[in-house]
C-alpha cells in the first residue's frame, strides 16, 4: 500500500483512506486529469482504480461500502444497536437539567441533548444560558455518565463546545454554513448534522463531504423534517430520507421526530416508523415541565412518556433485527 500513496503524494493529489475487513480503499482527491493518464492498476497491490462519480466522495458507499459506526466515548452510533439522544431543546437550569438527565437515562437513552446557544427565529425568544448552559451539561454528563451532544452555531465558540460536548450538533440552520463546517473538523470530534429544512438529501451529503474532506470522517447525519405544504405538523418527516442514505452513504442516520412534527402526541409514531425504515439513532426532546419550557414545549415529551416511547420502540427495533 505504502508505494501506492507514495505515488499518489508524488503526484500531488490528496489521500483518504478507507480500511475495510476485505479491502483498503485509497481514495484519490484532487484533478482527475492527473490521475486519468496515471496506469495506477499497473502498482503492485492495486486490484482496480474506479473513478467515483458522485459529487460526494468519501461519504459515499461506493468509497466505503461498510456502514461507518461513529465511536462517541464508548458509545456507538451505527453498528446493530441503536442509539437514543434526549433531553430538553435549551438547557435552562441545573436541577431541571439533572432531573431530565436522570430521567432519559432511566428510560434507556444513553445521550443527553441541550442547546446552550439556541438558533431561535425571534430575536425577542430565549438564545440560551451560553457557557453557563454548557457547565450545566458537565454536570449532568458528571451525575449520569451520559454522553452530551449540544449546537454550535459561531465558529468562534468552535473550543468552547469542543471542551464541553461529545457530540457537536450543527443545526438545520446551519446546513449550509460552509465555514462553520470546516471549523468543526479540529479535534475530529464527532458531529451531528442536521439536514437543513429546505436541503436535499444531496445538499446533505455534500455538506457532510465538506466535513469529511477535511480529515473528520465522524459525521453523524440527522433527518428533522423537511418544509412542504402541510402545516398541520411543524415540518413534514422525510422517512424514505432514510432508506436512500442509506443506499447512497455510509454514515449512520438518527432521525429527529420532535422537529419533524413539533406536537408531542405524534412523536411515538414516527420514532417508531423510523426505526422501522433503518434508523440508526432517535434525538427526542424531553421536559420535566413541557408547559413551562423555554423552548419547544409543545414537542417535549415528559420523561414518563418517553419512557413509555423506549418500550413501543425497543418492540420495533426487535422485529427489524436491532438492539437497543
Ligand atoms: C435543535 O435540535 O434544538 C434544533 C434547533 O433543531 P433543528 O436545527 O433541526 O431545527
Ligand atoms: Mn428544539
Amino acid at each position: 500500500m505504502d508505494n501506492v500513496i507514495k505515488k499518489i503524494e508524488a503526484l500531488g493529489l490528496g489521500i483518504h483512506i478507507s480500511k475495510g475487513i476485505e479491502r483498503t480503499i485509497i481514495g484519490v482527491i484532487g484533478d482527475e486529469s492527473i490521475i486519468r493518464n496515471q496506469p495506477l492498476d499497473a502498482l503492485p497491490g492495486v486490484e482496480k482504480v474506479m473513478p467515483i462519480l458522485k459529487p460526494y466522495k468519501l461519504a459515499s458507499r461506493e468509497f466505503k461500502p461498510e456502514n461507518s459506526i461513529i465511536d462517541v466515548d464508548g458509545i456507538e452510533i451505527g453498528g446493530n444497536k441503536i442509539a437514543v439522544i434526549a433531553g430538553p431543546c435549551s438547557v435552562e437550569s441545573v436541577d431541571s437539567l439533572v432531573e431530565i438527565a436522570a430521567g432519559v437515562q432511566h428510560a434507556g437513552a444513553t445521550l443527553l441533548r441541550g442547546g446552550a446557544f439556541k438558533p431561535r427565529t425571534s430575536p425577542y425568544a430565549f438564545q440560551g444560558l451560553g457557557e453557563e448552559g454548557l457547565k450545566y451539561l458537565d454536570v449532568a454528563r458528571k451525575k449520569t455518565g451520559l454522553k452530551v451532544i449540544t449546537e454550535l452555531m459561531d465558529p468562534r465558540e468552535t473550543e468552547l463546545l469542543e471542551k464541553y460536548a461529545d457530540i457537536i450538533q450543527i443545526g438545520a440552520r446551519n446546513m449550509q454554513n460552509f465555514r462553520l463546517l470546516m471549523e468543526v473538523v479540529l479535534q475530529k470530534k464527532p458531529v451531528l448534522l442536521k439536514r437543513g429544512m429546505s436541503s436535499t438529501i444531496k445538499e446533505l451529503l455534500m455538506s457532510a463531504e465538506y466535513i469529511m474532506s477535511q480529515g473528520n470522517y465522524n459525521v453523524i447525519l440527522c433527518e428533522r423534517g423537511i418544509r412542504t405544504f402541510e402545516d398541520y405538523t411543524r415540518n413534514t418527516l422525510d422517512l424514505s430520507a432514510i432508506p436512500v442514505i442509506k443506499e447512497l452513504s455510509h454514515l449512520p442516520v438518527v432521525v429527529d421526530p420532535s422537529h419533524a412534527v413539533g406536537r408531542w402526541e405524534l412523536i411515538l409514531p414516527m420514532a417508531k416508523a423510523a426505526i422501522a425504515a433503518g434508523a440508526d439513532g432517535l434525538m427526542i426532546e424531553v421536559h420535566n415541565d413541557p408547559g413551562s419550557a423555554l423552548c419547544d414545549g409543545a414537542q417535549s415529551l415528559l420523561p414518563k412518556k418517553f419512557a413509555q416511547l423506549m418500550d413501543e420502540v425497543k418492540a420495533v427495533a426487535h422485529a427489524v433485527g436491532r438492539e437497543i
